[in-house]
């Protein structure tokens, strides 16, 4: 994943998705066709941009008429990504030239002879087969009356130019290699409809690629990836925090617990108004209505969840302007920013900050005041903390939820803690040590206050408070630790309970000490039980796990 801003605003103008349109059915395109900027970037490469829009000083008016034929709508494709920003590969630079060759009604021969190189150099790079550099693209654009910017412009100089390219690049990507189906040409035989359907089926076959290939090891990646991105930021997303704020000041907002009337009003403000309902689709928690400006949530008595938390994470894809995902790492993305989103209301920077500052001037930080004074989960709060920890107390941190069994769902680090890992970098779904304060805490009598301990591991000496949190799903624990030499401003370091973890050396916990393993051998079969949130192939979908056609009908049914 690259490393993009939360709240995607370099992303550029091209959102295809319509938000609206949440079937998905709306604009996909090639990711090659996307993507392709790599190596025809020699502008790039010089540090500089020459790519000028509308500069066309002297042109020749046959020029200009062809000109006119860029962006002409069309009613089955969308048009190609003409951003701005992004660097004309060969291709299009040859496609250009050789468009605005034709229109000056110039030979292959003329052009080449005047610009003092073969006329087959010249068709290599008409057909994006060479790269020219640019200076022989000055000394081309001069013979062509024209001048390097009209080269340089990334947009394809007309809808048919746009069609072969895209054609071009499909066909020149891995994924169609791999099929061993023969090429076309895009050349001026083949019929424009012929070409649109050839480009349609490009674009749907990508489509269905990258639906398939979230695959287990996908999701892992991207999850991995994206907790690399949280990492390097210290868990804070300052423009989601700003936002929160703003909106927090609209609607007068002074401090305490957000209850459910402040959220309402926070929804009205966005235009929304919240409706409690008991036939939810199955695979869904919320279900927002843009048409009618309604978001559905379940009864509150369905789940342990905060409705509160609910509303505020499907109004935050709203106000953080999320389109339709594109894959798996947007839907993750889109998932960690809801929740932020929603934590940044529920605990806002301001307040949060004045009483853990006090905290930490006294040396008395605890999870569970920021708990009981905005009147949110063990979780919430905890997560919470790990966001303000490092941006504005200069404390490391790590965060855990995992189960009875010891099972990663979620974790967080920047104080240099080794969660256990798989291959790939992921950690979800790998067993952590049954040494650490998270799996201890399930053992202690008394599991109604948080339990402290000290652990000594391979990577240093952590503290760690931990709780354990009861759900309909099972029994989980919620732990915060720093490392050592931050104990200092932790409530509960007088603690004396103390523990030693040698993982990953498998002798620590992780193999069955060997006289229990051997008087066993051969003669233990357990059947494993299945964790399919974490090892089921994500299904196809826009929005993984979701049925899309519960949620259409559950509209249908709420607007008529
Ligand atoms: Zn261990």
């Amino acid at each position: 994943m690259t490393e993009t801003s939360p709240l995607k605003a370099e992303k550029g103008p091209s959102s295809k998705r319509d938000p609206h349109h949440p079937s998905g059915l709306a604009v996909t395109e090639m990711p090659s066709a996307q993507r392709f900027s790599g190596r025809g970037s020699q502008v790039a490469a010089g540090g500089q941009r020459p790519v000028v829009k509308g500069q066309s000083s002297g042109v020749d008016s046959r020029v200009k008429a062809a000109k006119a034929e860029v962006g002409d709508g069309h009613p089955h494709l969308a048009p190609l990504d003409t951003d701005a920003g992004a660097a004309p590969d060969p291709l299009t630079i040859g496609r250009r030239l050789r468009h605005i060759r034709r229109a000056a009604g110039l030979t292959l021969d003329q052009v080449a002879a005047a610009a003092s190189i073969s006329a087959s150099a010249l068709s290599l790079i008409e057909n994006g087969k060479r790269e020219a550099k640019l200076s022989l693209l000055s000394t081309l654009a001069a013979a062509l009356d024209s001048n390097l910017s009209d080269l340089l412009t990334v947009a394809a100089p007309s809808r048919r130019a746009a069609l072969e390219i895209e054609l071009e690049k499909a066909q020149r990507s891995v994924a169609f290699q791999a099929l061993d189906i023969p090429a076309v040409r895009p050349g001026p035989r083949l019929q424009t409809e012929a070409l649109e359907s050839l480009v349609g089926l490009h674009r749907a076959m990508a489509r269905i690629q990258a639906e398939r290939a979230a695959t287990p090891e996908q999701a892992r990646r991207a999850n991995a990836d994206l907790r690399d991105r949280m990492r390097r930021q210290g868990n804070y997303f300052g423009e989601i925090e700003s936002v929160a704020a703003d909106l927090l000041t609209a609607t007068k907002y002074d401090g305490g617990p957000i209850t459910r009337t402040v959220v309402d009003r926070l929804a009205a403000h966005l235009g929304f108004r919240l409706a409690h309902t008991t036939d939810l689709p199955e695979s869904t928690r919320t279900v927002t209505d843009l048409a009618h400006r309604i978001v559905y949530l379940p009864q509150p008595d369905a789940g342990q969840h905060d409705s509160r938390s609910l509303a505020l994470q499907a109004l935050g894809h709203v106000v953080l302007g999320h389109r339709v995902p594109e894959d798996y790492s947007e839907f993750l993305e889109q998932r960690v920013e809801i929740n932020y989103f929603a934590a940044s209301l529920l605990i806002p920077e301001r307040g949060a900050l004045a009483l853990l500052k006090r905290a930490k001037a006294a040396k008395d930080i605890a999870i569970e005041d920021l708990r009981d004074a905005y009147a949110v989960s063990y979780e919430t709060a905890a997560h919470r903390f790990t966001n303000l920890a490092t941006r504005h107390l200069d404390l490391p941190v790590h965060f855990m939820r995992i189960s009875s069994s010891g099972v990663i769902y979620k974790a967080y680090e920047n104080d240099g803690v080794h969660f256990p890992m798989d291959a790939t970098g992921a950690i979800e779904g790998q067993r952590v040590c049954r040494y650490w304060t998270a799996r201890v805490v399930f053992d202690r009598p008394d599991l109604s206050s948080a339990y402290q301990q000290y652990t000594d591991t391979k990577s240093g000496t952590y503290w760690c408070t931990a709780v354990v949190d009861r759900t309909p799903a099972g029994v989980f624990s919620v732990s915060v630790g720093v490392p050592y030499a931050d104990v200092k401003w932790m409530r509960g370091r007088e603690t004396s309970e103390r523990s030693k973890s040698r993982c990953p050396d498998p002798a620590c916990c992780s193999l069955p000490p060997a006289d229990l393993a051997g008087r066993w051998e051969g003669s233990a079969w357990p059947s494993a039980r299945v964790h399919s949130h974490l090892l089921a192939a994500m299904p196809p979908g826009v929005f993984p796990g979701v049925d899309q056609t519960d949620v259409l009908t559950f509209l249908e049914r709420h607007s008529g």
